[in-house]
């Protein structure tokens, strides 16, 4: 069989498989292409780390950004429009009360665009079902431990809403440039499963 040959039959199976998917409601119409699409349009958790990065060292687009963050984000090249149609994106900040965490408890909603691929943790049942229940519980295990005191919010995504956290910034870093911030920023910190 010539490698022509092959690649064409996989062609022909993958977009028998597609249809199936869509057919069955598992996939929603053209889901594939939307998820293709933002791949190759960069997601990748940098997006995210230049973001926080640009609200630590600018308290008026960190107020943007919590006001309406489809808008504020453009303010630094990025867009949530790369599918079929703009995904609402919340932006939650962490603060000293209250620390913010991510689920999508349906399936595995995420903002690709900013955070690119999510985790495999991300899409696990275990994540999924306890940290509504237990997030304290579930941070732990992360490596998170939070004072009692502090409030933690669960956010849950849709396929029409996405959720992004802000870190707060860690102390001692005022020296330190608007790239190098974003280099503090880790995947989980966007999340909410890390401190930063
Ligand atoms: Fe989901």
């Amino acid at each position: 069989m010539s490698d022509d040959h092959a690649s064409s039959l996989i062609s022909a199976e993958v977009r028998h498989v597609e249809a199936l998917l869509e057919s069955r409601g598992l996939l929603g119409a053209g889901e594939i292409d939307t998820r293709i699409d933002e791949f190759l349009a960069g997601g990748t958790p940098a997006n995210g780390a230049r973001i926080v990065a640009h609200a630590w060292t600018d308290p008026g687009f960190a107020a943007r950004l919590l006001a309406d963050a489809n808008e504020a984000i453009r303010e630094v090249g990025l867009s949530m429009a790369g599918g079929l149609q703009e995904q609402r994106l919340k932006v939650v900040a962490n603060t000293a009360e209250e620390h913010n965490v991510v689920v999508c408890t349906l399936c595995s909603c995420y903002p690709i665009a900013l955070l690119g691929p999510s985790p495999s943790w991300y899409k696990s049942e275990a994540y999924r079902s306890r940290v509504v229940r237990d997030p304290r519980g579930v941070l732990a295990e992360f490596g998170l431990e939070l004072p009692a005191a502090t409030r933690i919010s669960v956010w849950d995504a849709s396929a029409e809403s996405r959720y992004m956290v802000v870190p707060r910034r860690p102390a001692g870093t005022d020296g330190l440039t608007e790239p190098e911030l974003a280099g503090l920023v880790t995947r989980k910190g966007l999340i909410g499963t890390a401190a930063v």
